[in-house]
């Protein structure tokens, strides 16, 4: 007797409720999706406990005649296709006629709608159980509850994270779908609080100001590119307003929000050379191509597209970013080294050789600290320079060799040991960006910001620690402008921010104003810490962190954006303190975000590179 056999519906539902069902932001993006469908003027979200227990969707769209809802919760039942052929051409979101049924297999749900000629009608599946359609009065349009996801699943609901986590994860897939579709009014309702009351705007950057505060959106950058029948539409942030997450960056193709590496790369690559590693740019990005040149059936939940032509789109992308920045200045430190025969690039250019060799001084030398350097030819010669031919009587290893210049007395050593000699040790600034200091062990090159960031977070740190942080009051409280889930972040985190000198108090509506500062961060903008403080809790609250995690990324966000910066010009005695204030704090060898603070050119290296040896 054979062993193959069908599966029963319900377990192929629990199956692919695996795929499309995650947590409780893929129901509100799969309810929000079917909703958009039904072409409403107004989609209302209701969640409470993050989704677990209560997800809503009400629209004014078309709505389901009471025959068809029995149909809507079987898999594989959509109104929305009927051929195969219709599937190179989607318009819709939906297609797959997967969700509902998945979704009524693994919670309670139930459906109440109304169309413009039939009458309401209401349909209840518990764990996939369907109490039948009954006659219920109702507006037109559609409602959808999904109460208690995975509440007969124990094993699935375990894999569920605290509230605040999934309400992140929903109100992200909200957001987004507002975001795609700015003519329609919108709102979103956490725990019987108001977070975002939409009404339909008449462009894209009036919603993004709806959603993220205007303040960010009067900032963006503009720009849009067309070829042929593809057009690329950027609305991007100015560089200086980078952040340490890619959470602003936003991607549509039409309304359907997806996410693509190479696209991904094509921004990169337009920012190139304007921000710092690990620092990520704001964007909204929004491409229209035909139907045929995009293939949206790849991905059980539709966030991965496949393009006819990504090449295409890759070239059109980074044409639009850069049209977007073009006429802002560079920042002369941080200007790409390729801009043609002009002086100061060519000297630039150099000094970045330079510096490349001396990074890979520098890391053959972490990476092998302990023992002495490997007897490597060329690893650290400037590019410039050939390296030698291997001489006929071959030299002692590297290592013998620097075991011989260690018992000679250095002549720059002679007063070395001595701790006054340290402290007054010989720094100045280049190019404003750099300080060079002459050390016992050679030439140590600095990056100005990423030391003084790692200072900083040190000096926060440590005065936190002992309750001796400066707090400067502002006679002028700042005003900021913020969207409404990053004025409930700020709100929940009010003590730790308080705690680190940061005095937040409301002003109304998703307005706060900022009373006090560090005194440790001196004059820098109270709103550049919030949009720091507020990207980097938002992707702690993500993942999932404790209070000592969001104290650390609080810290983070005030050393990171009170930092002097490339192209700031210093005077000899900010140099010298901050010289000697890497001595203070051990740490200070590497900025927070683990690039390095400084390089090392050795003396041995040095009299190797010039063959003094
Ligand atoms: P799909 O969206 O892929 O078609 P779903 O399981 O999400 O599959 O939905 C099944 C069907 O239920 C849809 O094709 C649609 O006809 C109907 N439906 C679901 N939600 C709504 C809604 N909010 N308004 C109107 N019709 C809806
Ligand atoms: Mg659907």
């Amino acid at each position: 007797m054979g062993r193959i056999q069908t599966l029963p519906t319900s377990v192929i539902n629990r199956i692919a409720a695996g795929e499309v069902v995650e947590r409780p932001a893929s129901v509100v993006k799969e309810l929000l999706e079917n909703a958009l469908d039904a072409a409403p003027a107004q989609i209302d979200v209701t969640i409470e406990q993050g989704g677990i227990t209560l997800v809503r969707v009400v629209d004014d769209g078309s709505g389901i005649e009471p025959e068809d809802l029995p149909l809507a919760i079987q898999p594989h039942a959509t109104s929305k296709l009927r051929v195969a052929e219709d599937l190179d051409q989607i318009a819709t979101l939906g297609f797959r006629g997967e969700a509902l049924a998945s979704i009524a297999e693994v919670s309670r749900l139930v459906i109440r709608s109304r169309t413009a000629t039939g009458a309401g009608s209401r349909l209840e599946v518990d764990g996939g159980v369907s109490s039948g359609v009954a006659p219920e009065g109702c507006g037109l349009g559609t409602s959808v509850e999904v109460h208690q996801l995975f509440g007969r699943i124990p094993a699935r609901r375990a894999f569920l994270r605290t509230p605040a986590t999934e309400w992140s994860h929903a109100s992200e897939a909200f957001l987004r779908t507002a975001l795609a579709h700015p003519g329609i009014g919108f709102s979103l309702t956490h725990n019987h609080r108001r977070v975002h009351q939409l009404i339909a705007a008449d462009g894209w950057r009036q919603r993004i100001a709806d959603l993220f505060g205007r303040q960010l959106a009067d900032r963006l950058l503009e720009a849009t590119e067309a070829d042929g029948d593809v057009t690329v539409t950027a609305l991007v942030g100015r560089p200086e307003d980078d952040l340490p997450s890619g959470r602003l960056q936003h991607f549509f193709v039409g309304c359907r929000p997806f996410r693509d590496r190479s696209i991904l790369h094509a921004v990169q690559e337009g920012y190139r050379g304007r921000l710092l590693a690990g620092r990520q740019p704001i964007v909204f990005l929004r491409l229209g191509v035909p139907p045929l040149s995009v293939d949206v059936n790849v991905h059980p939940a539709k966030m991965e597209v496949r393009f006819r032509d990504p090449g295409r789109l890759h070239r059109l992308v980074l044409a639009a970013i850069r049209r977007a920045l073009l006429g802002l200045d560079a920042p002369p430190a941080l200007r790409p080294p390729a801009a043609g025969p002009d002086k100061t690039v060519a000297s630039e250019e150099s000094a970045a050789a330079g510096l490349a060799a001396a990074e890979v001084i520098w890391q053959r030398q972490l990476a092998d600290d302990s023992t002495p350097p490997a007897a490597s030819g060329s690893g650290g010669v400037i590019p410039a320079v050939p390296p030698l031919p291997p001489r006929p009587s071959a030299p002692p290893p590297a290592w013998e060799r620097d075991e011989a210049t260690r018992q000679e007395p250095l002549p720059l050593a002679a007063t070395g040991g001595d701790p006054a000699r340290l402290q007054a040790e010989r720094a100045f600034q280049l190019h404003d960006r750099y300080l060079v200091v002459e050390t016992r062990a050679g030439i140590e090159v600095i990056d100005q910001h990423a030391l003084h960031e790692r200072v900083l977070y040190e000096q926060l740190r440590d005065r936190l620690a002992s309750g001796t942080l400066e707090v400067q009051p502002l006679l002028i409280p700042e005003r900021i402008d913020l969207s409404p889930s990053a004025h409930e972040l700020v709100e929940r985190h009010a003590g730790v921010l308080a705690e680190a000198g940061v005095r937040v108090e409301a002003f109304g509506g998703s307005t706060v104003v900022v009373r006090s500062k560090p005194a440790l961060v001196g004059r820098t903008p109270a709103a550049a810490i919030i949009a720091e403080v507020v990207d980097r809790l938002a992707t702690l609250d993500a993942a999932g962190g404790d209070r000592r995690m969001v104290v650390d990324e609080v810290l983070h966000s005030l050393s990171c954006r009170a930092a002097i910066k490339a192209g700031d010009s210093l005077s000899q005695p900010e140099v010298d303190t901050l010289v000697a204030d890497r001595h203070r704090y051990p740490a200070a060898r590497h900025c927070p975000h683990g690039r390095p603070t400084s390089l090392l050119l050795s003396r041995q290296e040095l009299d190797r590179q010039f063959r003094r040896t």
